[in-house]
């Protein structure tokens, strides 16, 4: 289902996940006019279920969504399919442009688009990402407690991945793949947790009808295993900002690419505000839908004061 868009709101939410959705609800709730315009591409879309989230735990992504977005419109707020291509301002805002060529303008844009996963380029991989093929212990460490896990090295954090994920098996083996060897102070706490290294590249990711059963190496050699753990490389979805002089920069975690904004949301582009992965890499679903409803009540308060200016302006004319 999808509400028609109008010419002009308050405004314009990028992004329908649980970032953009609690932000429209505090914006809808404030008595604004509001659209989110949303590609339907939420990050966690292949997860069987939401999980360390109070209240909705191991709900399906799509369900918790679902309520997001009948929840903004039980307040007048629309939530509208489509895929914004670029935004630039026009008068007393800006313009939203979508990819099918609607237009749409806002006097302030709330930036929720999320993050890309970007993972390395290993046969087999992606298609077992967010089922067997996880990042995150506390999104699926408890669904996947005592498998024999491989952890494929991505980068400097990936030694802390494997120590972390350690808490939920004690059958983990670390695979080197295309990084460089660990230090010997990191090899040594690996080991001294039972955690065995295997160096050289892993060629695919072997599958079975119940899902990973194994990784081939180059060399040819068989680690089975059921479940992996990779840390992604993370793009901010922000590309479309260019024309708006907001570029994503690199986070200084070395996690990827974000988008940056203060703790209430706001951008360097005056008017233009941001929230969830887009701007926070690591952030799970309740901290992005907190930051977004924070973000949705900063507006709120912009728009407050922008309109009290105006009245003061327009009452001492009098
Ligand atoms: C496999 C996996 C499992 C996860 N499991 C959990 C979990 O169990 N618990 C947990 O708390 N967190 C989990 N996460 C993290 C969770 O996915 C994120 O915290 C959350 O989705 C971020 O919400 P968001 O609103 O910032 O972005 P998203 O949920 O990614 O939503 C962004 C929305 O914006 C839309 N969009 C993007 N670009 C445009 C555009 N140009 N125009 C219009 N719309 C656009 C997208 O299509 C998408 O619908 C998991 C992540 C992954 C990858």
């Amino acid at each position: 289902m999808t509400d028609e868009l109008k010419d002009r709101y308050d405004v314009v939410v990028i992004g329908g996940g649980a970032a953009g959705l609690n932000g429209a609800l505090m914006l809808a709730r404030a008595r604004r006019s509001v659209a989110v315009v949303d590609a339907g591409e939420p990050r966690n879309a292949p997860a069987e279920g939401v999980h360390g989230l109070l209240g909705r735990e191991g709900m399906p992504p799509s369900e918790l969504l679902a309520l997001g977005r009948e929840e903004v419109r039980r307040y007048g707020g629309h939530v509208v399919s489509g895929a914004v291509g670029g935004a630039k301002r026009s008068e007393g805002g800006f313009t939203v442009s979508l990819e099918d060529g609607r237009e749409v303008t806002a006097r302030r844009i709330l930036v929720t688009t999320g993050l890309v996963d970007r993972l390395p380029e290993i046969a087999g991989l992606r298609e077992r990402w967010g089922k067997d093929v996880v990042h995150c212990p506390y999104c699926h460490g408890w669904e996947v407690r005592d498998e024999p896990i491989g952890v494929v090295a991505t980068g400097p954090m990936s030694v802390h991945g494997a120590l972390l994920f350690r808490q939920w098996t004690a059958d983990l083996v670390f695979f080197t793949h295309d990084q460089p060897r660990p230090s010997d102070e990191e090899v040594e706490k690996l080991e001294a947790r039972g955690v065995r290294i295997v160096d050289g590249a892993i060629e695919r990711v072997e599958t079975g009808p119940d899902g990973i059963t194994g990784v081939r190496l180059a060399s040819g050699e068989l680690v089975e295993r059921r479940v992996l753990t990779v840390a992604s490389k993370m793009e901010a979805r922000a590309g479309f900002l260019e024309d708006l002089g907001l570029v994503p920069v690199e986070h200084p975690s070395g996690m990827g690419v974000h988008l940056p904004a203060d703790p209430m949301g706001r951008t360097a582009v005056e008017g233009v505000w941001a929230a969830g992965n887009v701007v926070d890499l690591s952030a799970q679903v309740g901290s992005v839908a907190a930051a977004g409803a924070m973000a949705g009540a900063q507006i709120n308060m912009e728009l407050v004061n922008e309109e009290t200016a105006a009245a003061v302006e327009a009452h001492r004319a009098k």
